[in-house]
């Protein structure tokens, strides 16, 4: 448990992140601990870097709305001093705590406390020793950090642990954290570390803890980006809920992404959809599509949807045309039908439907065809096939 969340076994995958700002100054951490767990996270890390930072975690534990857990790197008294403030977890750099009876010593002391305990190999900050045996930070030699950090606390009797061995290099976390799982039951806090700035922080993060979590491995995320934290907890989360491993809270937009049939600019359409969505909080699956000729059909498995054609927007609810609207009025219309589904359900919309907006929706389909044509060239093919089958001259 980190506080009252479960970690492991069959518990939900939880998404972490971390505050930027100074742990001294509590309002603003506070307020940053608020943002990040509006954003989706579940637990979130605060460094207890000096004195004034562990003494600004005892204020801000009591007030936070999520569990702390305090980041511990040299220092094994701020261990102590941030679980007399309260936390509901440490981390600890086997990399920079190396003393076996300071080790033990916090073991104990969080023991008393009901704290659990993560391991955090490092990459980037692994011990000097498995360095100079390796030669490199490769994974047998993260995991052999690991492996013995977890000893000395294991000497004490001390199990509530999870464990994390990041690597900046996708392939070699991946390697890093199979490895570990082959031979812990510990449950593994996975991420890509020093992942940088997106897009490509967030292809990495992505890259390396999809792969693990749709291998089994992993209990809970961090996604490490050179970003305002909140994206990296809003992106844990999405990646939670698009892997199916948490409900769906919020928002998710699917849009095809535009052709030479497109009758709207789809992008910006996506844009104020997206933003005009999110800020109303609905947990559906939305879809916009540039035209009706494809959309409604391609989009059939959202929840809602909106498909452009000829200056008119086609409101669907799973794939069947319920309003049409002009095209100016598509993000507001959708909105309104959107807040409706969540509050009366699919059937009920369905019901309610314009009983003109599926033949509408069909004419402006065969309309568009015969100004656009058939881009799949399907009567030509089939005569070409047939032509072909039956031996002929196409
Ligand atoms: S829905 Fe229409 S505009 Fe969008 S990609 Fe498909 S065919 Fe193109």
């Amino acid at each position: 448990m980190v506080g009252p969340v479960p970690v492991g076994g069959r518990s939900p995958v939880s998404a972490q992140s971390m505050t930027t700002t100074k742990t001294a100054d509590v309002n603003a951490t506070l307020a940053q601990v608020y943002a990040l767990g509006g954003a989706g996270a579940d637990i979130v890390r605060i460094t207890c870097n000096d004195v004034d930072a562990a003494q600004g975690l005892a204020e801000i534990v009591p007030r936070s709305p999520v569990p702390i857990i305090a980041d511990i790197h040299f220092h094994h008294r701020l261990a102590l001093a941030a679980l007399e403030a309260g936390v509901a977890g440490l981390r600890l750099n086997p990399g920079n705590i190396r003393k076996e009876a300071h080790i033990k010593e916090v073991a104990r002391a969080a023991s008393d406390a009901g704290v659990s305990i993560r391991v955090g190999v490092n990459a980037g900050s692994l011990d000097k020793d498995l360095l100079a045996e390796f030669g490199a930070p490769v994974p047998e030699a993260l995991v052999r950090s690991a492996l013995h950090e977890i000893s000395y606390l294991e000497d004490v009797g001390f199990t509530d642990i999870k464990i994390s061995v990041k690597h900046s290099n996708v392939p070699l976390m991946v390697e890093s954290y199979r490895l570990l799982a082959d031979r812990v039951d510990y449950p593994l806090h996975l991420g890509v570390t020093e992942a940088g700035p997106p897009p490509g922080g967030l292809i990495k993060s992505v890259a390396g803890i999809a792969t693990l979590l749709l291998e089994g491995i992993g209990d809970t995320i961090r996604f490490s980006l050179t970003a305002d934290p909140v994206e990296e907890a809003k992106a844990g989360r999405q990646l939670l809920e698009y892997l199916g491993l948490r409900e769906r809270t919020g928002l998710d937009l699917i849009a095809c992404p535009s052709c030479g049939r497109a009758e709207v600019d789809v992008i910006k359409v996506a844009a104020d959809a997206t933003a005009a969505l999110e800020e109303a909080k609905l947990p559906i699956q939305v879809a916009i599509m540039g035209c009706i000729v494809n959309g409604p059909g391609e989009a059939r498995e959202a929840d809602i949807g909106i498909a452009a054609g000829r200056g008119k927007g086609h409101l669907f609810i799973k794939g069947q045309v319920v309003r049409v609207v002009p095209e100016a009025e598509m993000v507001s219309a959708l909105l309104d039908e959107a807040r409706r589904l969540v509050d009366e359900g699919v059937e009920a919309r369905l019901a309610a439907a314009d009983v003109s907006a599926a033949d509408l929706a069909d004419e402006t389909r065969i309309e568009l065809l015969e100004v656009q044509g058939d881009a799949n060239r399907s009567e030509e093919r089939r005569a070409a096939v047939a032509d072909i089958a039956t031996g002929e001259e196409a």
